[in-house]
């Protein structure tokens, strides 16, 4: 029997939560019994989420990532609601445009960093803050990438900001054990979402088409759901003792040979 009780008692934060993995991940947060708040800059989207869930447990606040401000307002706003903070879900990021390096718009570079480095770092400080402030041995968990592992998975600027997001998460992990809080990344590989399908000029089938042909675990389709079921193990205390990992749910994409597929 699936037990379905595994954040029971837990207060969730889940930047990017209004669609494609950040939504898929409020859901099933909230199923295992979790006070949920989707933070995005989808406001329509992310309430019409909330509506569907009719449940009085998950709830909506405007954030945008890049804005420190709106940050530490989510974070307050989370804890004034439901009364704690224990899991941070730092899943909101963007793909920005794919062009050759040799043409690469430095101004897009900075919005990618403000959103993929620097939003994630300020949903770390301010939730660790909350938790620190609680004594909550609490959880973060931040949505990374293949593309933190390897070149050539994304366009330039947003590879460099998944390799960042690591060092990030590894520094993190390193000064909040001290107060009990664990810190991982989930990195998936090809799932088809409204940023995938954009970045790419594709339609979902395409994409998971091309997923399938290009990745190593043949005969299963990537979905948000999977890496929605990871983000859950990190942030239940199934996973109690893990901290400082970068979990890929990329079917062994990152780690076996391509040459002979
Ligand atoms: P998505 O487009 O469905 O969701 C991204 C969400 O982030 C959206 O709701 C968007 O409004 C929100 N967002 C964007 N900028 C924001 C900001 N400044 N502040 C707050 N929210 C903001 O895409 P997704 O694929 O679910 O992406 C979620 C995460 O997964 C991203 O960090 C992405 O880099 C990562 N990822 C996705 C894939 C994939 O194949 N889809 C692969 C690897 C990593």
């Amino acid at each position: 029997m699936i037990n379905k009780t595994r954040l029971e008692g837990k207060v969730a934060l889940i930047t990017g939560g209004a669609s494609g993995i950040g939504e898929q991940a409020a859901r099933l947060f909230l199923e295992n019994g979790a006070h949920v708040v989707i933070a995005d800059v989808q406001d329509d989207l992310g309430q019409q989420v909330v509506a569907s869930c009719m449940d009085s447990k998950i709830c909506y606040s405007h954030c945008d990532v890049s804005n420190e401000k709106q940050v530490e307002e989510a974070v307050s706003f989370t804890v004034a609601k439901y009364g704690s903070l224990d899991v941070l879900f730092s899943n909101a990021g963007i793909m920005g445009p794919m062009t050759s390096l040799l043409d690469m718009d430095l101004d897009a570079f900075d919005n990618t960093m403000a959103i993929n480095v620097r939003g994630v770092a300020a949903t770390i400080k301010h939730a660790a803050r909350a938790m620190v402030a609680g004594k909550i041995r609490g959880s973060i968990i931040c949505t990374a990438s293949v593309a933190a592992s390897i070149g050539g998975a994304g366009p330039h600027a947003y590879t460099i900001s998944k390799h960042a997001m690591v060092g990030l998460m590894k520094t993190a992990c390193n000064e909040l054990g001290a107060h009990g809080i664990r810190v991982n990344c989930v990195s998936p590989f090809g799932v088809a979402t409204p940023l995938s399908c954009t970045a790419y000029n594709l339609e979902a089938s395409q994409v998971e088409e091309n997923c399938c042909a290009t990745g190593n675990l043949k005969g299963i389709v990537l979905k948000a759901r999977h890496v929605a079921e990871a983000a859950l193990f990190l942030a239940s205390d199934e996973s109690a003792y893990v901290s400082g990992q970068n979990l890929g749910v990329d079917g062994g994409f990152t780690v076996v040979s391509h040459s002979y597929s």
